[in-house]
């Protein structure tokens, strides 16, 4: 994802920054280029960004969960063997 990728074929006509994926070339619009995007591509940007906002809710609560285990595991572990 940057200006010295030569095989992306997502390329803005703003900036000329290259991307892999309509995903990441759409959010970049929306989030630098905002005034110059069409009616399209600000319903895909709102789309893409809904479709990322759910993929970081998620890991964040699953980043929760792994590290309410380590601390519960290790909580149990001091338990068992230091005392
Ligand atoms: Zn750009």
């Amino acid at each position: 994802m940057s200006q010295d990728a030569p095989d992306s074929k997502y390329i803005c006509d703003v900036c000329g920054r290259h991307f892999y994926t309509a995903d990441n070339h759409i959010l970049h619009r929306g989030i630098r280029h905002p005034a110059v995007m069409t009616k399209d591509e600000q319903n895909a940007y709102r789309e893409a960004y809904s479709t990322e906002e759910a993929a970081i809710r998620s890991f964040r609560i699953r980043a929760l969960g792994v590290l309410v285990v380590l601390y519960f595991g290790f909580l149990f572990l001091y338990v068992l063997y230091a005392s």
